[in-house]
């Protein structure tokens, strides 16, 4: 479902990506974890066309997502939703706005049938009750769950997360690993950056391990945490857990 091959990502003189290739089947939840600095945000980017890589290329369904090809590139990225660390719901919009925006303008939907496929959204990560809010109301864990309910309501095939938790108190940690894990048992396919180790382990189906910009290992989730291979990713291991 999703491809990249030879992926080489550079700013300036510095590798941020170096060569990655790694194929995601549909349904599959993989977790990208790593050092910082490793590359994680960057893959994730270049998966989406949020970056460009130098060279190398990204197959969404087996069509070569090409940024500059406007139309069907715009269509490939409308398939896949992007979840941030810092949320970035628009401060000026009630939660309920925030999640009608796209669909209207993008999905060309009414605002009746917008708001209603939003209110669902919002019930399933228990949240219909702030619909009238403006997110600055809301708790860091409420932010994340309206965000990842808004990239729901775009109905994408693909779901991204960069570090969804990491600007998280750690009480609220668990509510948005909790919509993750059942996006997760419903099938959606789902690429995580994440420092969650007990998440990667028992949700993950498998794990890749970047360092310097390169896969280092790659691995189903039981066998990485319990036997990781690479004596970096053990050395990793040792001190994240
Ligand atoms: P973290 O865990 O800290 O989020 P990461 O694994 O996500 O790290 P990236 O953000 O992908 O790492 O960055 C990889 C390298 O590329 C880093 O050295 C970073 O400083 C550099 N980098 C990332 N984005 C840019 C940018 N827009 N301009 C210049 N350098 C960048
Ligand atoms: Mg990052």
């Amino acid at each position: 479902m999703i491809k990249l091959e030879h992926i080489t990502k550079n700013f300036k003189n510095l590798k941020a990506v170096d060569d990655v290739s790694l194929e995601i089947k549909k349904g599959e939840i993989v977790c990208l974890i790593g050092p910082s600095g490793s590359g994680k945000s960057t893959v994730l980017r270049c998966i989406n066309g949020l970056e460009v890589p130098e060279s190398g290329d990204v197959y969404i369904y087996d069509q070569k997502l090409d940024l500059n090809g406007e139309d069907k590139g715009r269509q490939l990225r409308n398939k896949m939703g992007f979840v941030f660390q810092h949320f970035n719901l628009f401060p000026n919009m009630t939660v309920l706005e925030n999640l009608t925006l796209a669909p209207i303008q993008v999905m060309k939907k009414s605002k009746s049938e917008a708001e209603e496929i939003a209110c669902q959204y919002l019930k399933r990560v228990g949240l219909l009750d702030k619909k009238d809010e403006y997110p600055n109301k809301l708790s860091g864990g409420q932010k994340q769950r309206v965000a990842i309910a808004r990239s729901l309501c775009m109905n994408p095939e693909i779901m991204l997360f960069d570090e969804p938790t990491s600007a998280l108190d750690p009480e609220m940690v668990i509510e948005v690993l909790e919509v993750m894990q059942e996006l997760a048992q419903e099938g959606m396919t789902m690429v995580v950056v994440t420092h969650e180790m007990g998440f990667a382990r028992t949700v993950a189906d498998r794990v890749i391990f970047l360092e310097d910009g390169k896969i280092i290992e790659e691995n189903n989730a039981e066998d990485f945490f319990s036997q990781p291979k690479t004596q970096r990713a053990q050395d990793f291991l040792k001190k994240v857990m």
